[in-house]
């Protein structure tokens, strides 16, 4: 749904909304905003609301910090919880950032993932159809408020209360996101104790994007609201399956969904091949963009549900992409390596780029993988032409770096802050010396 500027001044007036979110998301994947008076609606409305992007992670340097925020009117939504007292209603819009001289800010990740969007229309395509699946943990609050390492409860894949002690905030979780317009499919427990999943309605890539960003923070703040803190974090706890956020995605021309092909033995086009294809070739540059933190390589790891290899199956859900049973306009690759703390504006942005460079140069999957790839030893994996997924942030950082695709599909401006950021980042982590090391060697050297 789109507003006018006329339909919004009225919705602010009509439901006593005082203040106006104008919401990004900086490289790093963080939501960030500013937040003003309805008395500036119309400076927001006409692109005049300016801030300083010289602190924000991954901007401008402080002589070049001045920048527009231009509010995109179709991502007009009214925050549905209470402000406890605290004024009236508080109204979001999502942004595009321009510098001071009005040109599109190539520090923008929306930006970026807008960019790949117009290739993909000049490659013929309508839309990039995305359904994510994130999942979350919920965990305990002490009493002052802060998050403790304790889970809510020790239920398990498709629990009912009351093992279950989520059911209610996850309840709350999909009953906010309805009255923010999502269409909720599906909400349940997942494997590990505490964990959760909930997932909504696939949309165009970049309201997908949107969406991601807007549903992190409806799962927090609800939860909040209901005493345990909800977390994104890929790993929070060692031993269990950890948080991942599959990616369902499919290509759309005109005549509809350019990934089936009925006379396919797999039901799937040349483009959907050669998508893939594409998928399988970035895979390793993309990992960084797709698992962005040191504590994503820690769900990356075997036994877990969680994809380590580069490799594709139509049957089993040990590989990185699996192509999902439904078809027909439902036809659809699900990428199973990306986690929640990924960006998604870049995330997608890069997966997109990779997958327009397999169509483009038609390139060939290898074969499907059809049993556990987990039992395969490595001279098995080696004949089937499987390689490793990056297995630290820093290896993903340097095949990042590596890939000319990856890297131009979110602008060298990014691309450059978020090498820098995540080597830095690594370095940080790689100076703290961990419990296990001290367990492992203390007493052993
Ligand atoms: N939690 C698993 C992961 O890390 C996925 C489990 C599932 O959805 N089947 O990706
Ligand atoms: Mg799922
Ligand atoms: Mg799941
Ligand atoms: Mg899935």
């Amino acid at each position: 749904k789109t507003f006018t500027k006329e339909e919004i001044k009225q919705i602010v007036v009509d439901e006593n909304v005082e203040f106006i979110r104008v919401t990004f998301t900086d490289v790093l994947g963080a939501i960030k905003n500013v937040e003003v008076p309805t008395s500036q609606l119309d400076k927001v409305l006409d692109n005049n609301l300016m801030f300083d992007g010289s602190s924000i992670e991954g901007f401008v340097r402080i002589n070049e910090s001045d920048m527009y925020l231009y509010p995109d009117l179709s991502t007009f939504m009214i925050f549905p919880w209470a402000t406890d007292g605290h004024g009236g209603k508080v109204a979001r819009l999502i942004a595009d950032i321009y510098t001071a001289d009005r040109e599109p800010f190539a520090g923008d990740p929306r930006h970026a993932l807008r960019s790949v969007l117009a290739d993909a229309r000049e490659a013929g395509f309508t839309a990039f159809n995305v359904g994510t699946e994130p999942e979350f943990f919920l965990f305990k609050l002490d009493e002052k408020g802060n998050p403790t390492t304790e889970l809510n409860d020790k239920g398990g894949y498709f629990d009912l209360a009351p093992l279950d002690m989520g059911e209610n905030v996850r309840r709350e979780i999909v009953l906010t996101l309805e009255k923010m317009g999502f269409e909720i499919e599906a909400a349940h427990h997942e494997v590990a104790e505490g964990q959760h999943e909930v997932d909504f309605k696939y949309a165009s890539a970049l309201e997908a994007a949107d969406n991601i960003q807007t549903f992190k923070l409806v799962v927090k703040t609800i939860a909040r609201k209901n005493g345990y803190y909800a977390t994104f974090m890929p790993k929070p706890v060692a031993g269990i399956n950890g948080s991942g956020m599959h990616t369902n995605m499919s290509l759309f021309t005109k005549d509809g969904n350019a990934f089936v092909d009925t006379s396919d033995e797999m039901g799937l086009s040349k483009t959907a091949y050669n998508f893939l294809g594409g998928i399988l070739e970035h895979a390793t540059a993309f990992t960084a963009l797709a698992n962005p933190t040191v504590n994503s390589y820690k769900r990356l790891t075997p036994g877990f549900e969680a994809p380590v290899y580069v490799a594709w199956s139509a049957s089993n859900r040990s590989p990185m992409v699996r192509v999902p049973a439904s078809r027909g306009n439902s036809t659809r690759l699900e990428l199973r390596s990306v986690d929640p703390t990924a960006n998604p504006y870049t995330a997608l942005a890069a997966i997109l780029a990779s997958g327009l460079d397999g169509i483009k140069r038609e390139l060939e999957p290898l074969a499907s993988v059809d049993k556990n790839i987990y039992l395969m030893d490595e001279v098995e994996r080696e004949k089937a032409g499987i390689t490793d997924l990056p297995d630290t942030l820093l290896a993903a950082v340097r095949e990042l770096a590596a890939d000319d695709v990856v890297r131009s599909a979110i602008g060298e401006h990014i691309a450059d802050k978020f090498i820098e950021a995540k080597k830095i980042e690594y370095t940080s982590y790689r100076q703290f010396v961990s419990e296990w090391e001290t367990d492992s060697y203390l007493e052993n050297y």
